[in-house]
């Protein structure tokens, strides 16, 4: 697919990328931007107003990908906005306690039954770094539990996500992270209880903790079998561990609360900052009580709190409400069904799964529980299948390996303009060859 020149389709893009790429390394901040998995050019973003995304060559697309979730009310919501803009008339960072950040974390400890305190800090990576520390300083253990393809952030330790077999010790997965760091870190099968019971049986009176996502959405979503999720909680509270729930994705978009019940810690990010570096961790009251300052486990951010980060959140929070949910929901389920009809009409292999109005498109028959079965799919249907919708304007996440997101702002006008671009696009993927 990488010699079809899809570059010449955008040309202003393809400038700024050049531009990009002599500044930064591989000319983008997030490697997914990159289009490295699909090929071309990245489309540079000029603008967002509601579902739609228009790009430096003046194109526009109905956006599924809701910069990886956060814009759930739609881009530039007219209320998010002017709160942005209050907060800001008032100055940008003051280093000090303030007012917004207290309201946001009232509005989470209210909606969120076992978040009894929260910590802000300023991205999801910070926020499961600071809830491993704290669940290491807590339970006086060295080792972590996370799971294969499960996305933590680029913690160092987390990014351990090879390795296989029950209780193999992890290799890291990139240069730079050290044995030493990514030595106390126990990568598992998802949804494999016996591998998590075999590993505290392996590991008496170490494991400080499990670490998992809600539900996974950065191996495409791949849900919890039922009963995982609980069978995760039993295994820390019998093994003397903490549940660490990283609801960064899930948290405040598949629901108005969480997507898991009674963890010990939980971490956020995106939905709760409303397009802004704004992210938490928090939990159980007598664990966040050993924090600094309460207690000796160090945690800190010049930014954290930051006062339009935390009234864009707050804002956009408030306008959650069950009405908004069933909206993102109810849109969710007629693009699923129409990505399902279409690619059943060219009689491609595909499963669609979702987690509420999380979904992804995996191009397989089988379903996928685990980053194995993930792995097996046929990628290159979805390269074709993306640039298709691309060249037809519908934004994909530019990977077969991630969530698609819509917001409450995915109106009828969208969801035809999707309806419009998929018959070509299964074509594309029925047509695409493996070589
Ligand atoms: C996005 C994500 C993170 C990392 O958040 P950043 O703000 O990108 O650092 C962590 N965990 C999960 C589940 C995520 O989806």
């Amino acid at each position: 697919m990488s010699e079809l020149p899809y570059s010449y389709e955008a040309p202003v893009s393809q400038a700024l990328f050049d531009r990009a790429s002599a500044v930064t390394p591989g000319g983008v901040n997030s490697p997914v931007r990159a289009f490295r998995a699909v090929g071309g050019t990245p489309r540079f973003m000029v603008s967002g107003t509601g579902p739609y995304l228009t790009d430096a060559d003046g194109r526009e697309y109905v956006d599924l990908v809701c910069s990886w979730g956060p814009m759930i009310l739609g881009h530039a919501h007219p209320e998010v906005i002017a709160a942005v803009q209050d907060a800001v008339s008032r100055g940008t960072s003051f280093g000090t306690p303030g007012e917004g950040e207290v309201a946001l974390a009232e509005e989470m400890v209210d909606r969120i039954g076992p978040l009894e305190q929260v910590r802000l800090v300023s991205s999801g990576t910070e926020a499961t770094m600071s809830a491993i520390r704290l669940a290491r300083g807590f339970t006086q253990r060295t080792k972590v539990i996370k799971f294969a393809g499960c996305y933590h952030g680029h913690v160092d330790s987390l990014l351990a996500a090879a390795g296989s077999g029950v209780a193999t010790f992890a290799l890291p997965d990139t240069p730079g992270v050290t044995g030493a760091q990514a030595g106390d870190t126990i990568v598992l099968p998802y949804n494999d209880l016996e591998a998590v019971q075999a590993a505290f049986r392996a590991h008496p009176g170490e494991i400080a903790c499990v670490i998992t996502e809600a539900s996974p959405g950065n191996m495409g979503v791949v849900p919890p079998m039922p009963g995982f999720n609980q069978g995760l909680k039993d295994a820390c509270a019998l093994n003397g561990a903490l549940y660490i729930s990283d609801e960064v994705m899930t948290g405040f978009r598949t629901s108005p609360v969480s997507y898991t019940l009674e963890p010990d810690l939980m971490t956020f990010g995106k939905v709760m900052g409303g397009g802004f570096p704004a992210a938490a961790f928090g939990g159980r009251a007598d664990v966040m009580a050993h924090l600094a300052p309460a207690g000796p486990v160090y945690q800190a951010g010049t930014l954290s709190g930051n006062p339009i980060a935390t009234a864009a959140g707050l804002a956009q929070l408030r306008l959650l409400d069950d009405a908004a949910y069933a909206k993102v929901d109810d849109v969710s389920a007629r693009i699923q069904a129409l990505v399902s009809d279409s690619l059943a009409k060219e009689g491609v292999a595909h499963t669609v799964q979702n987690a509420s109005n999380m979904f992804s498109v995996f191009f397989t028959d089988r379903p996928v529980r685990n980053y194995e079965d993930a792995r097996a799919q046929e990628s290159y249907r979805y390269t074709a299948f993306f640039h298709s919708l691309l060249a037809n304007g519908v934004y994909l996440p530019p990977s077969s390996f991630e969530s698609w997101f819509v917001s409450t702002a995915h109106d009828e006008q969208a969801v035809q303009r999707i309806a419009d671009a998929l018959p070509a696009a299964a074509r594309a993927a029925a047509e695409a060859t493996g070589t």
